[in-house]
């Protein structure tokens, strides 16, 4: 069973990082023990095993580890949207705004087709910037987004309410104020 108790004492705050004034939220603990790791994937497992859609997609860095389990799990193709110049084929591209500062998102020109629904999976949500670059390749890609899902949600930073807003569910499991 999911008890978000002790995912949430696996998540270490740190303050300061990367800059002066934001608290990081540390994933790291959360992946040094087995069973936690073993009650979030479960959680995704049991909320996506039945749900209808085509593709995993993989937000860079931190969404690659929960995002290939969850494929490999559910037998689904996984598509990874990377930082600039990480990708050696084709790319689409799309700028986002973080937290910190400006940044570009790519994926493989070729990884989606028209009508394809695609399950996105990240660490965490914060001002949404990234899921909503991402959601941009998605859509000149002819595909949609199913679901965002992420561990964790930082609500006072209005990214989830923003990806509603832009037509994309969020499911998250646990949230920092
Ligand atoms: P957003 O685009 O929603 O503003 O920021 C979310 C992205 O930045 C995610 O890819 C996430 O990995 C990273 N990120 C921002 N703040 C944090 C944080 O406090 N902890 C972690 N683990 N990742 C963060």
């Amino acid at each position: 069973i999911f008890d978000e108790f002790s995912i949430k004492t696996l998540i270490r705050p740190v303050p300061d990082f990367p800059k002066p004034g934001v608290v990081f939220r540390d994933i790291t603990p959360l992946f040094q023990s087995p069973r936690a790791l073993r009650m979030v994937a479960d959680s995704f497992i049991q909320r996506y095993v039945e749900a209808d859609f085509s593709h995993i997609g993989a937000l860079d860095a931190r969404g690659f580890l929960i995002g290939s389990i969850i494929a490999y799990e559910l037998n689904k193709p996984l598509i990874l949207f990377r930082k600039q110049g990480k990708l050696p084929a084709d790319v689409l591209s799309a700028s986002y705004c973080t937290e910190y500062g400006e940044a570009y998102l790519e994926v493989h020109a070729d990884s989606l087709c028209e009508g394809d629904s695609i399950l996105m999976f990240d660490d965490l949500i914060a001002t949404g910037g990234t899921l909503l670059a991402a959601a941009q390749l998605v859509r000149r890609m002819g595909a949609r987004i199913h679901e965002a899902a992420a561990i964790i949600d930082l609500p006072e930073l209005d990214g989830s309410r923003k990806l509603q807003d832009a037509g994309i569910p969020t499911f998250t499991l646990t949230a920092f104020a």
